[in-house]
């Protein structure tokens, strides 16, 4: 059947700009990590993927190495771009990234010019696409200098492959540090992507990050928002010990009765205020303005409308987020 999107998808879910730029995100983006690649059905990801479009998620981030198998999630987001979602092209944003194992050999990996050329043209391939609307360095390369990086995304801007860069897991000295060269070239920078969540926020809030991107006319991308399915009422119980979780929330499976506590507290606060814990941890990113979108990683369509949902409630009293600081001591 011919697709059509839902007339009122503008009218279900909150946009934001990023800084003062010209590029304004959905307060949900989604995400194909793990769950949407080749080992899962084609079917149920495309279920999934039009109904997050059907809720005013227009913007969809990939990297070159999510699949599982690399390269697996971006053919997946092409499928579907094919079949479905071209038309909407100019409705949509969307992002990949390169920078992390892509293919064998020295080159295939970190952000030397070579290999991010190379990556976003495989990129590009894959999802059937003429450009990509942020292409970001996936992370920190400690080897090449900083300026081959900042000139290389540059010049990907400049032949029309992507509109904007981001970068993804620098600190805020690092991130700092890129600016500068970026300041020199006019490139347009819009975004770090980095993990943030109620159980990890070191990263984001750490060194001023917050305000350093949003002095820079950029904002902070959120990922892993619900700690990979942690922040959610699955595991008021307990989590099994190989719990799948990023690297960036490792330390969250140290200590399992202090995590499983701090879900339990943060359950009654959410369910206080009528919501799920999924959407209170969603809710409570979505508090700072600096933080331009939270990308959402949901295979499931239950999972994703349960997060589609804090639409409904997005305000936190100063006694909720007291009560939440309280919680996370
Ligand atoms: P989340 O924190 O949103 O966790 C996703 C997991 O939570 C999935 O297993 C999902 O299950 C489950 N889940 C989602 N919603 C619910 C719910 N309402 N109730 C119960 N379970 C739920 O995000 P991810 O860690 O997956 O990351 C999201 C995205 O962030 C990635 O796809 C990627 O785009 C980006 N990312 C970027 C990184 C980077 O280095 N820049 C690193 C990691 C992620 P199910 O699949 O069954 O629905």
């Amino acid at each position: 059947m011919v697709y059509a999107a839902d007339e009122n998808r503008y009218e279900k879910m909150p946009v934001r700009r990023v800084s003062d730029s010209g590029l304004i995100l959905p307060a949900l983006s989604f995400g194909l990590w793990r769950n949407l690649g080749d080992e899962k059905p084609l079917a149920n990801s495309r279920e999934v993927m039009l109904k997050a479009f059907d809720n005013g998620i227009y913007s969809f981030d990939n990297a070159s190495n999510y699949g599982p198998s690399n390269g697996s999630a971006e053919e997946t987001f092409g499928a579907v771009y094919q079949s479905d979602l071209k038309p909407y092209r100019d409705e949509l944003v969307i992002t990949t990234k390169a920078g992390y194992h892509m293919w064998p050999g020295p080159l295939g990996e970190f952000s030397g010019r070579k290999t991010l050329h190379a990556a976003l043209d495989l990129s590009l391939k894959r999802m059937h696409l003429d450009y990509v609307d942020i292409f970001y360095a996936h992370r920190f390369d400690p080897n090449t200098n900083l300026e081959e990086t900042a000139v290389a995304l540059n010049d990907l801007v400049r032949q029309g492959k992507a509109l904007y860069v981001g970068v993804s897991n620098y600190t805020a000295e690092q991130t700092a540090a890129i600016i500068e060269i970026f300041k020199d070239l006019h490139t347009p920078f819009v975004v770090n992507q980095v993990s943030y969540n109620l159980l990890h926020r070191e990263e984001a809030e750490a060194d001023g990050m917050l305000d350093l991107l949003n002095d820079n006319h950029a904002g902070v991308v959120a990922y892993g928002p619900l700690a990979e399915g942690l922040l959610t009422n699955r595991y008021l119980d307990g989590f099994p010990a190989d719990f799948p979780l990023h690297r960036t929330n490792a330390n969250l499976a140290q200590d399992q009765e202090a995590t499983v506590a701090k879900l339990n507290a943060l359950n009654a606060v959410a369910a206080d205020r009528g919501q799920t814990l999924a959407q209170l941890a969603m809710a409570w990113l979505l508090k700072d303005p600096r933080v331009a979108s939270i990308v959402i990683g949901a295979s499931s369509l239950e999972h994703l409308l349960d997060n589609v949902k804090v639409t409904d409630n997005m305000t936190l009293s100063d006694e909720e987020l007291a009560k939440i600081e309280q919680i996370l001591k």
